[in-house]
């Protein structure tokens, strides 16, 4: 930029950075609105091509960034998967909300530090506000408490560890080679694996994870939990935690909470629930009752950049104690500031040390559209999820899960029935109608099923964009 050139440095003027962010704000706007007329992924993407359009830019000296950001945008049109585009069915990677575009913007501009609560009292609390919210949505009681996350697998990670901190008090100093028996932890076999990433990265192992078979269904077999859990405390192992999964990566399956709760309590296990992208249902009174059991939780976690639609990465974690939080977290050191009274300092109360201003596009999403509004958006996208299940049904197609949440696996009674084959199919099948730019969707196995995973997730899908998808597949 033209004064950081004069200067060297870093250094940027009031009226430089006015001009860049207006820039960038008009063509992202322009970009969003004419999105449905671009494809919603990449035709190609080839890594050498790519790096060569990096390999353009030496990074040596200043460039304009006048010039170098339309075209870097251009680079990101050609090169992405949309989830801003109406016809993005697929992971749970939503269209951001402007308000949680705006808060990002926030956030980065002011850039508060919310390590200690001194640094940065407004966001903290916030931030707080937001997990009390969800806390009480979620039915847990007014001893809970929670953070945000870079996301569900953080939050997760923060399960088993304060429920190794709970359950093994060794644990803490000595770590787990204080302990005498190998401890193991149960999550379905459709649960999100990040479990063995998790298990691998505590010293638990990898197969400390027991992965318990799933029913036809996709959900949790609760039976085969018992005798998993029976079978380990016959070889000496020591169970400490069940997860429940509600809302399957997959096929958005809830396995069953209030069984899973009622076997871990009377175990004496902790009890957690992933509801990672299920969660958000907690806000609609229509729907929150598919969530029954969640509020038996020890802990619990819920992506705000799932179905809130908030911009990546935002994960809550939520634990019925907020004290079992400085129990797993704390630290103190003579060079953060010291503890305010009635406030927790976040660096002392969870994994993450610097500590961005996550809850901001959450807290602004929610002011901007009101939970009514949330609401709404939550029960429309699960009606159009029943829409798309009822016209691919009625069309032939035959859905291999049943779930209240808006994803619908289907496959056809004629697709092959070598399983190797059946992948290839619908694997086929998904780049065809990917190809064409007007959807995206994705293969996926159901309880070991091929099928085709189509998730209504964008806040820009309409009933018609319905209509297409149905279309297309049947065209293809
Ligand atoms: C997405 C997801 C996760 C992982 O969350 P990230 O935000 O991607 O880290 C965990 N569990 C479930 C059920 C998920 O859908």
């Amino acid at each position: 930029m033209a004064d950081g050139q004069d200067r060297g440095g870093v250094a940027t003027d009031a009226e430089s950075a006015a001009k860049l962010l207006h820039g960038v704000v008009d063509q992202l706007v322009e970009g969003w609105r004419t999105r449905p007329e671009r494809p919603a992924s990449p035709a190609t993407a080839d890594a050498a091509e790519i790096r060569a359009w990096l390999g353009r830019y030496p990074l040596e000296k200043p460039e304009d960034l006048a010039q170098a950001v339309p075209e870097v945008l251009a680079a990101l049109d050609r090169w992405t998967v949309h989830t801003d585009h109406p016809g993005y069915f697929g992971l749970f990677n939503p269209a951001a909300t402007w308000a949680g575009v705006a808060g990002d913007l926030i956030t980065a501009a002011v850039n508060p530090q919310l390590a200690a609560w001194s640094h940065a009292p407004f966001a903290v609390e916030a931030e707080q506000r937001c997990i009390d919210l969800f806390s009480g949505r979620l039915g847990l009681p007014a001893s809970a408490g929670g953070h945000f996350t870079s996301g569900g697998a953080e939050a997760n990670a923060t399960a088993v560890l304060t429920a190794l901190t709970r359950a093994f008090p060794e644990y803490s100093t000595g770590g787990l080679r204080a302990l005498d028996a190998a401890p193991v932890f149960y999550a379905g076999a459709d649960s999100h694996l990040a479990w063995l990433k998790i298990a691998h990265a505590t010293g638990l192992g990898r197969d400390a994870c027991r992965l318990v078979p799933s029913e036809a269904s996709g959900r949790m077999d609760v039976a085969a939990l018992e005798a998993l859990l029976a079978e380990d405390r016959r070889d000496g192992k020591a169970p400490f935690l069940v997860v429940a999964t509600a809302g399957t990566t997959g096929a958005g399956m809830i396995d069953p909470l209030p069984r899973i709760a009622h076997l871990a309590h009377e175990a004496g296990l902790r009890f957690h629930v992933d509801a990672a992208w299920g969660g958000a249902v907690c806000l609609s009174d229509r729907l929150r009752g598919v969530l029954t059991g969640i509020e038996r939780a020890d802990t619990i976690t819920v992506d705000a950049h799932k179905w809130l639609s908030v911009p990546m990465g935002a994960g809550m974690f939520f634990t019925r104690d907020r004290a079992e939080l400085s129990s797993s977290f704390t630290v103190s050191t003579s060079y953060m500031p010291g503890r305010v009274d009635d406030t927790a300092d976040p660096y002392t109360t969870s994994a993450q040390w610097s500590r961005r201003f996550t809850g901001l596009k959450l807290w602004l999403s929610l002011l901007a559209y009101g939970i009514s509004g949330y609401r709404d958006q939550i029960e429309h996208d699960a009606a159009l999820g029943q829409v798309l299940r009822d016209q691919l049904t009625g069309a032939g197609w035959l859905a291999l899960n049943d779930t209240p949440l808006p994803i619908v696996c289907a496959t056809r009674a004629d697709a092959p029935a070598d399983p190797a084959e059946s992948w290839r199919w619908h694997s086929d099948l998904a780049d065809r109608v990917n190809a064409t730019g007007s959807a995206w969707v994705s293969p996926v196995r159901v309880a070991g099923r091929p099928a085709v995973r189509m998730c209504v997730i964008s806040w820009r899908t309409r009933t018609e964009d319905i209509a297409r998808l149905r279309e297309l597949l049947d065209r293809v």
